[in-house]
Formats: C-alpha cells, sequence, structure tokens
C-alpha cells in the first residue's frame, strides 16, 4: 500500500503536456494559452474622444468660467465611426462623440455638460487642459507589445483582447482524451430496471461529469461485465483515450480482473492506497497513456478521481495550477478515524467572524453518495491521526466555488 503523497507524485511523474492545437477564440475558453500574444497594431487605432463634448484647442479655454464663457464656431460633427473632415483652428470647435476621431488641431475634448449650445456656436463654461478627455493611439496597447504571456489561462478578457487585435484563432493546449468505463453485471444504465439486484451506473455519470468539469474531452464508454474477455475487449476500445477510467472490480472480490486487464495491455504502477475512502486504486501506464482503475463504491470512485485525475488532467492540459484550494477550518464535532490511511471526509465549510468552520455531512460509509451531493469540501485528517477534536483546526479541501460566493453583493 503506498500513501496518498507518493502516489500522487507518482501519477504526476507520468502525466505530461499533451501538446499544443489551434482553436477558435471562443472555444479556447478555460484552457492554456501556448504562445505569446504581441500586438500588431495600437489599441486604439487612432486617437479619439473619451467624451460626449468638443474638440477644441485647450488655450481658447483659459479663463472661460459660468459668468464669462468663451464661445467658439462650431466647425463640424463628428459622429463615432467617421473621420473629421475639417481641422480645428484658433476660436472653433468640432462637436464629438465618444469614440470618434480627434480632428486635426485640436488638442482636448470638453464634455458636453461643462458647455451651453448656443446656435452654431457653443459657450466653454470651464478651462480645461492639453490631453483632456483624449484616448490617445496605442494608449491601452502597443504596437509590438506583449499582451497575453504564453502559458495564462484564456478567460472572457483574454478573449475579448484577442479579438482587439483581430485574432480569431489562437494556439492553446490540448486537453486529454478521457474515457470512462464502469464495470460490474449489476449494473444498468439509467433508464434500466432496478427491480432484479441491479443498479444504475451511477459513476458513469459522476465520474464523466468531473471530467468535463477539468476541461478534458470525454469519452461515455458504457458498462463491461465482470468477465476478462469482456474487460479486456472494453478496454481496448478505450485505447485510443489518453486517459483510461474505469471504476469498480478493482478490489479482492472473486470477479475483480481490472488489475489483470490493466496488467496485460500496459504495467500497474501501483495497487492501493492508504486512504478512506479509496483504498483499492490501481494505477497503470501504457507508453504515455495513464490507466485509473477507480474503486467502485461511488463516494470511492469520485474522490479518487478529485485527489489522482483531476490533478493529471490539469497538468495534462498545461496548466500550473492543479490542485483544489485548502484551508484551515475548525472543526465544529470530534471524529475518530483508523490510523495509518488518510480520511476525506465530506464536509459542510462555512465562514463566521471571518473564520472557517467545518463540519461533517454525517453518514460517511463510501456507498453514500448523498455525503457528496451534500458536501462543499474534504476534511482531510492525516495519516498518523487517530481522531480530529471539536475546536481542532484542520485542512480541508474546497470542492465548489458556491462557499467562495455571496448572495449578497456586499457593497
Ligand atoms: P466493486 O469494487 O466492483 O465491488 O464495487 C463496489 C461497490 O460499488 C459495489 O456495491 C458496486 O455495486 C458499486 N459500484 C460499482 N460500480 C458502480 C457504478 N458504476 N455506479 C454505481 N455503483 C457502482
Ligand atoms: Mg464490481
Amino acid at each position: 500500500m503506498i500513501t496518498v503523497k507518493n502516489a500522487l507524485a507518482r501519477i504526476l511523474e507520468s502525466a505530461s503536456p499533451i501538446g499544443l492545437e489551434r482553436l477558435d477564440i471562443m472555444s479556447a475558453r478555460g484552457k492554456i494559452i501556448g504562445e505569446d500574444i504581441y500586438s500588431g497594431r495600437n489599441i486604439p487605432p487612432f486617437d479619439n474622444s473619451g467624451m460626449d463634448g468638443y474638440a477644441l484647442r485647450a488655450a481658447d479655454t483659459a479663463g472661460a468660467s459660468g459668468l464669462k464663457p468663451v464661445e467658439l464656431t462650431v466647425i463640424e460633427d463628428i459622429p463615432a465611426g467617421h473621420l473629421a473632415q475639417k481641422k480645428v483652428g484658433p476660436g472653433q470647435a468640432s462637436r464629438i462623440m465618444t469614440g470618434a476621431f480627434v480632428p486635426e488641431g485640436a488638442d482636448a475634448v470638453l464634455r458636453v455638460e461643462d458647455t451651453e449650445a448656443a446656435g452654431d456656436k457653443v459657450k466653454i463654461l470651464v478651462p480645461i487642459g492639453k490631453g483632456q478627455d483624449i484616448r490617445y493611439r496605442g494608449e491601452d496597447v502597443k504596437a509590438g507589445e506583449r499582451v497575453i504571456a504564453n502559458g495564462s489561462i484564456i478567460r472572457p478578457a483574454e478573449i475579448g483582447m484577442l479579438a482587439a487585435l483581430g485574432r480569431s484563432f489562437v494556439s492553446v493546449c490540448q486537453a486529454p482524451v478521457v474515457a470512462v468505463l464502469s464495470t460490474g453485471d449489476e449494473l444498468t444504465d439509467i433508464d434500466g430496471d432496478v427491480t432484479q439486484g441491479r443498479i444504475v451506473s451511477s459513476n458513469s455519470y459522476s465520474l464523466a461529469a468531473q471530467v468535463k468539469e477539468c476541461g478534458a474531452t470525454l469519452l461515455q464508454m458504457g458498462i463491461a461485465k465482470d468477465t476478462r474477455e469482456d474487460l479486456s475487449e472494453k478496454f481496448r476500445a478505450c485505447l485510443r483515450a489518453d486517459i483510461i477510467i474505469s471504476s469498480g472490480g478493482v478490489s479482492v472480490g472473486d470477479y475483480d480482473f481490472v488489475k489483470d486487464v490493466i496488467s496485460s495491455l500496459g504495467a500497474i504502477d501501483f495497487w492501493k492506497v492508504a486512504m478512506r475512502p479509496g483504498r483499492p486504486l490501481a494505477f497503470g501506464k501504457l507508453g504515455e497513456k495513464l490507466l485509473f482503475g477507480l474503486p467502485g463504491n461511488p463516494v470511492s470512485a469520485m474522490i479518487s478521481f478529485e485527489q489522482f485525475v483531476r490533478p493529471a488532467i490539469l497538468k495534462m492540459s498545461g496548466h500550473q495550477r492543479i490542485f483544489r484550494r485548502t484551508v484551515r477550518a475548525v472543526m465544529q464535532e470530534t471524529i475518530k478515524k483508523k490510523s495509518g490511511l488518510r480520511y476525506f471526509l465530506r464536509g459542510t465549510i462555512t465562514e463566521e467572524a471571518g473564520k472557517f468552520l467545518v463540519r461533517s455531512t454525517g453518514e460517511q460509509g463510501s456507498g453514500i453518495l448523498k455525503s457528496m451531493v451534500l458536501a462543499n469540501c474534504l476534511i482531510i485528517l492525516p495519516e498518523d491521526r487517530t481522531e480530529a477534536e471539536k475546536g481542532e483546526e484542520v485542512i480541508v479541501q474546497i470542492l465548489d466555488n458556491s462557499f467562495g460566493m455571496s448572495a449578497d453583493p456586499g457593497f
């Protein structure tokens, strides 16, 4: 039996980034960019107005006030999207809209609120300085500047920037293709009959959803029977994937053939991890491919995925941050555990007066899928402990973002 830490290290050692692919920018969201992005243009491309108002010469506004306005002659209207036709001379102004091209001769824009229209003239009510409310060419991005660094996550902001640069395609780190196979004679699909000793293969769906949550490409491979023949055949059908995940059949039961099948296809790296839930986990390799024989119990399967498969997928997808965030939280109850195993208890974490508090979701059996539904975190208790006491600080792995969100805007 190997420790969680060692198991993770062995897996990550074998997980290397897949490579790059070219994607349209909208499909690239959430992926890691695989190139430095240099701007081929200035943004904005021309000096433009930051306000609706008048483009003028700042010097003409000297001494202006509400009592002693300066009058300028309006020579042109410049809506956004149009070029200015006329040069602004002394004593002149052009009416201009936000984003419109600043005409030659003008060195400032005065917002409309500080003016009063008077026929073909405009009264200037305040003095302004040179450059006021002009957005200069290249003030956001200069041509030649690096705007997105290789290795960044592509978020909506990066997509907007790529669009502004005229880039509709971008190079990104490819996500692995992940095959999910369930094993067990007792399993049936969602709409199957559950009266004759059979159950729905919920792992087929929870694991599939976890794969999708990591941004990987999913292959749903269905259910294999508990025979060497069917298992081998279904595993072989998974071989076009970068990662193969099976669940069930990996324990010490009479029909647990997954280890044998993994050994016959590739090589078993380790079997059994000192953790609860999730002890019977088999990890193997076939060239660059990773094979995970996850335990069958629904909670064990999900937690093993969280601890081992998710970081591997994220690493193979080019991510640097591949682990869920952990925080310290105060236990709200005393929990006994067995020494020698690392426990991953399903918990609920809350924040009160700047402190994190955590309690277990109750019944912790590895078949109690409801414990995962109720949980927003995992309470991690180390191997050497035999209990976690009420009031003690423990390490908690946050599973979802809901606890970090707030129902009120906070302002
Ligand atoms: P096994 O390791 O194959 O003995 O499975 C352990 C337990 O998990 C058994 O009670 C199985 O019925 C259950 N189980 C195995 N595979 C699945 C699955 N795909 N969906 C839901 N439960 C499963
Ligand atoms: Mg089974």
